[in-house]
């Protein structure tokens, strides 16, 4: 009966999706795929129209937590005791849009918690399953005991970099070779595969922003498996084969997305 969809409706879940740095036109074009493809899946999760992550008035104590965290070097980390004022406002400019960030890179599970204040009151915590899209670089620390970058860091919220896509994974050889023979070469290299990557943003981003659901709802993650959709792929040949074209599922991750009336019967 429609009243009592409508009632289901309004109740479901919902992926909330805020950003920063990347253009709207972007973030609306991976809101309308993922959601595409979140109904292929049957995944019986809603994805809402994306907000932007900041708003207006706010104070400088939210900046000064961002410029804290900074990473400045691969194998350590220490919270930053002394930001001076000009980080401060760099951070707010930033976050009003005035400048981009490029180069510096943030610790992701701390980034996680001032993200957590900026859309705090935002969220219904029985049904929201947030994601903020940011072009910020964010790393975390591996079992190597050095930090890596990320494309993505899963939780509440879970943070999905557009520009961690590019540079992230491992580069194709091709790559490394012109590096090899000239930084100008290589350059240009780069710049071809950053594009190439920027512009299927829409696609090669779904996955990261379906997991933020799945890993808060099913403690369901990345896999290892290099064709499969949830992937964390570490190369950008991976990123393209597993996230564009023909979405390929591997057994654990297809038994994940499942309906749970239909997993019951499986098991
Ligand atoms: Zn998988």
């Amino acid at each position: 009966m429609p009243k009592s969809k409508k009632h289901n409706e309004k109740k479901s879940e919902r992926i909330k999706i805020f950003y920063e740095g990347v253009e709207e036109k972007d973030v609306k074009l991976l809101v309308n795929h993922t959601r595409i493809t979140v109904q292929n899946l049957n995944i019986p999760v809603q994805i809402e129209d994306a907000e932007k992550l900041w708003s207006e008035n706010l104070k400088d104590e939210i900046f000064e937590r961002l410029a804290r965290i900074r990473v400045f070097k691969w194998n350590e980390f220490e919270i930053q005791n002394f930001v001076s004022p000009v980080e401060i406002q760099f951070e707010r400019r930033k976050a009003e849009e005035k400048i981009k960030s490029f180069g510096i890179v943030y610790e992701g599970f701390l980034l996680q918690g001032i993200f957590l204040s900026a859309i705090s009151g935002r969220i219904d915590e029985k049904r929201d399953f947030p994601v903020v899209i940011t072009d910020r670089q964010i790393a975390t620390f591996g079992d190597d005991g050095r930090f890596h970058l990320r494309v993505a860091v899963l939780g509440l919220p879970s943070i999905v970099s557009k520009s961690g896509l590019f540079s992230a994974p491992a580069k194709p050889k091709e790559y490394h070779i012109a590096k090899f023979i000239s930084e100008d070469v290589a350059l240009v290299k780069g710049y071809s595969i950053k594009e190439r990557v920027e512009r299927k943003f829409y696609s090669l981003g779904r996955p990261y922003v379906i997991l933020a659901y799945l890993w808060l709802k099913e403690g369901v993650g990345f896999c290892e498996n290099p064709i499969c959709f949830f992937s964390d792929s570490h190369t950008i040949e991976e990123l393209f084969t597993s996230k564009s074209g023909k979405i390929k599922l591997c057994d654990f991750h297809s038994r994940a997305i499942l309906p749970s009336y239909k997993r019951k019967k499986l098991f």
